[in-house]
């Protein structure tokens, strides 16, 4: 079956040529089908990890199966297309959480795993990979590998951040975290310069388990650098939680929704709506962590040619100045951000010989494709990041050069010995120049 499997930033349009739904997790891989092949989570990483232009694509979502949970001890196993959304409706009412969790929950346990993702907690909690006991691996040859911190343990660090490079994961176990509930404490303050942000942090990091701030991306270049930082932990509660309420764009614009108007708006009108203290409040975990999934698609509004996310850590040393003429580029650009968050990591070093978060400042900010205007912006960010000897974010990529990904981990020409032979992506066959 030929058939669309997009990823979030819905650029580049890969085609797979074979697209199987798994649904077995102890049957054989695919002996005929096209190669490569190529697990494909829940596609919600932004450029083309997931995607595999002429070769198959495993989907995953129908290998979503729990397969044990202890509510005492907070230990959970579940197939390899489980969502995290659907852990958290499971094992909340017994007062568990996942300890790591990106920015949506709509992420399956295989892709969390495969880019070993981060959350705002990353200071006190690191990657999803530290939380994981075990998780089965599957082989093209009919190999069938459990890997944990201790047991197969190169293979544990390849497959971590691997970007689904190493084979099929089928199924994981994980520790949850123990909440008092649904809810966050905490406050959000504005900030007007960058370096108030790294002083905020500072004092935050400690006492808050969640730290992240959003930056004005379209302010004037005498105003860069403001922003407003959020802090919170887990906390008992009894308000009312919000109805969930599911939204959805309904038609792919012809044209982006977002552009340099629509952006000076909406970032003006967010930072100076946000009070410039707000003290004690309590979130449900829902708008504070996962603010963007009450719109379903939201990543229309990015019109027919999609848009590129860029994340970057860089180290600390240099991370204020980096940050500062990241942003200044941004502003001279005239293209601006719609989304932009920073967050300082915490110093756990990677598990995955390709994971990407690491001590630093990471940034994350988004474009609409406007072909070789965003292109080149982009190309002149990495100038900023490289020299800082920072990283982009494998997950949020679609366009990095093969001496950028090459000079960001330096550990994949020892990873290629982990790649399964019939395994391969559009990504990796961009940044390698590595084909099956
Ligand atoms: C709104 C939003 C916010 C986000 N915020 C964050 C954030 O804060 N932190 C962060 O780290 N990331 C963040 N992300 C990125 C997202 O968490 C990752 O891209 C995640 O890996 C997506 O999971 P998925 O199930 O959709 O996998 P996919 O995107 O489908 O695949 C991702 C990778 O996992 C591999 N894979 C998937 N399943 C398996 C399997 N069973 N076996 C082997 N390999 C597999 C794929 O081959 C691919 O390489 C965000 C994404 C969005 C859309």
């Amino acid at each position: 079956m030929r058939a669309r499997a997009m990823s979030w930033g819905r650029w580049p349009r890969d085609e797979p040529s074979m697209v199987l739904s798994l649904s077995d997790r102890f049957a054989a891989l695919p002996a005929h089908a096209p190669r490569p092949m190529l697990a494909y989570g829940n596609g919600r990483s932004y450029g083309d990890v997931c995607l595999n232009q002429g070769g198959t694509l495993l989907k995953t979502r129908s290998l979503d199966r729990f397969i044990a949970f202890d509510p005492v001890f907070g230990t959970l196993e579940c197939e390899s297309g489980v969502l995290l959304s659907e852990i958290i409706d499971l094992a909340l009412p017994y007062g568990w959480f996942p300890p790591v969790t990106p920015g949506t929950a709509l992420v399956t346990v295989g892709g969390a795993i495969a880019n070993d993702v981060h959350g705002k907690n990353h200071h006190r909690a690191a990657c999803f990979s530290s939380h994981l006991l075990e998780f089965e691996l599957c082989r093209s040859d009919g190999t069938r590998m459990i890997c944990s911190a201790t047991q197969n343990r190169p293979w544990f660090q390849a497959t971590v951040g691997g970007l689904g490079l190493t084979g099929l994961i089928s199924r994981a176990r994980l520790r949850l975290r123990r909440v008092p509930g649904p809810w966050f404490r905490g406050d959000s303050q504005r900030f007007t310069r960058l370096h108030e942000f790294f002083d905020l942090s500072r004092q935050s990091d400690g006492d808050y388990e969640y730290t992240v701030a959003w930056i004005d991306c379209a302010a004037s270049e005498t105003a860069l650098g403001r922003g407003i930082f959020m802090r919170a932990n887990h906390a008992p509660g009894d308000g009312v939680e919000p109805k969930r309420v599911a939204m959805h764009v309904p038609f792919t614009p012809p044209v982006p929704l977002v552009n340099r108007a629509s952006l000076r708006l909406f970032n003006y009108l967010y930072y100076e709506r946000a009070s410039a203290v707000q003290k004690d409040a309590l979130w449900q975990y829902r708008p504070f962590l996962y603010p963007l999934d009450s719109i379903m698609n939201w990543n229309m509004i990015y019109g027919p040619h999609g848009f590129f996310q860029y994340q970057c850590v860089v180290p600390e040393r240099d991370a204020e100045a980096s940050v500062h003429e990241i942003l200044r580029r941004v502003s001279r650009s005239g293209v601006g951000s719609f989304l932009a968050v920073l967050k300082n990591f915490g110093t756990s070093a990677p598990v995955g010989m390709l994971s990407f978060a690491r001590p630093g400042t990471t940034l994350a900010l988004d474009f609409p494709n406007r072909g070789e205007v965003t292109l080149k912006l982009l190309e002149s960010l990495d100038e900023i990041t490289r020299a800082a000897g920072g990283a982009v974010y494998p997950a949020k990529d679609a366009r990095m050069s093969p001496a950028a990904f090459q000079q960001y981990f330096p550990e994949w020409t020892r990873f290629t010995e982990f790649v399964d032979p019939k395994f391969s992506s559009s990504f990796w066959r961009r940044v390698t120049g590595v084909s099956v």
